[in-house]
């Protein structure tokens, strides 16, 4: 027999039970993230309408629950405590239109797709559109802000609101939507199919540690620098916290071997942020998303 939900999370089943789709408590929050590390939610929620979602966020709100986008898990640490609130999974988000040459999407869709339809410099980052958006996910070659025509995002009041590219704040690796946390519901994008997609996807398959579950580079590049080098050049490939590890293959890597905890990777994470000062001078900071409470 399973065990009866605590009160927190009964608490949530209470306040959604009306909204359509499952509300799954206590669910484990490693299997939904490409890290596979973390504790359970007290309750995730796969709104199957845009409504759903703007309505499950507002009453998360107005009941003091904290709560938490999930797209595609690929840029968070969960800690092993877990998240004492509401995961509002955008998974069932993926309306796709395509009109005079722009695509409209809902946040959940796989960038992946995106990237096949037109944004070659997003060949190969996992997740969602949303989740891109939030962090302005991108290559080398440009990001996912440059193709940005549109966005369409819940404001704290209730409200939805259709944002310009100006008004995004597109900068390295964040967004508007990530310093404020608005929801991502819809975006619409033109296409750049000016290079090849298959060329950069043999290029990460060398240069990323594909095998092994990770959040991707979780150190910002300082102005000018680049983050794996200097975590390279201090001799860290290989260093270990438990089971996880910096990659032998992409310094700016920090791969779980198989059973790493959040403490796991935020010691290592310690450990690489100081011996970078004490050889260069320099302050790594964090590219990977810490889930707080
Ligand atoms: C192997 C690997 C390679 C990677 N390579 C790259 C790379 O080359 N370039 C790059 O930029 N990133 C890379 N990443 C990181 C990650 O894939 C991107 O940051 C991705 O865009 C995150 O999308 P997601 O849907 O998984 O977001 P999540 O990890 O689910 O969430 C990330 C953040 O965005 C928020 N969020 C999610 N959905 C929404 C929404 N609808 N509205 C508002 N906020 C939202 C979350 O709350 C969280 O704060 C890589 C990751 C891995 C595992």
């Amino acid at each position: 027999m399973e065990a009866r939900p605590g009160d927190g999370a009964r608490a949530l089943l209470r306040i959604l039970r009306d909204l359509p789709g499952k509300v799954r408590p206590e669910e484990p929050l490693a299997p939904h993230t490409t890290f596979r590390i973390g504790g359970r939610a007290l309750a995730l929620y796969r709104p199957p309408t845009e409504e759903a979602l703007v309505e499950a966020v507002v009453r998360a709100r107005s009941h003091g629950f904290p709560w938490l986008l999930l797209g595609g898990g690929s840029k968070l640490l969960v800690p092993d405590r877990g998240f004492p609130g509401l995961v509002l999974s955008t998974a069932a988000l993926r309306a796709w239109r395509e009109e005079d040459g722009t695509l409209t999407v809902g946040a959940g869709t796989p960038l992946s797709r995106v990237a096949r339809w037109g944004g070659w410099k997003l060949a190969g980052i996992p997740g969602t559109v949303g989740g891109a958006v939030a962090m302005n996910a991108g290559t080398r070659y440009g990001s996912i802000g440059e193709q940005i025509l549109s966005v369409r995002a819940l404001l704290p009041d209730g409200r939805v609101r259709t944002f310009t590219p100006e008004e995004c704040r597109f900068t390295y690796r964040d967004s508007l939507f990530r310093r404020l946390r608005l929801p991502v519901l819809a975006v619409a994008l033109r296409p750049d199919r000016g290079g090849d997609l298959r060329t950069l996807l043999a290029e990460r398959a060398r240069t990323q540690p594909l095998d092994l579950p990770s959040a991707g580079c979780v150190f910002r590049n300082p102005p000018g620098q680049s983050a794996g080098w200097l975590i390279d050049q201090s001799g860290l490939k290989g260093a270990r916290v438990g089971d996880a590890v910096v990659s032998e293959r992409h310094a700016n890597f920090i791969c779980n071997l198989g059973r790493a905890r959040a403490q796991d990777v935020l010691e290592l994470v310690e450990f690489v942020q100081d011996r970078v000062v004490d050889r260069f001078g320099v302050w790594l900071s964090l590219e990977l998303e810490v889930v707080e409470a």
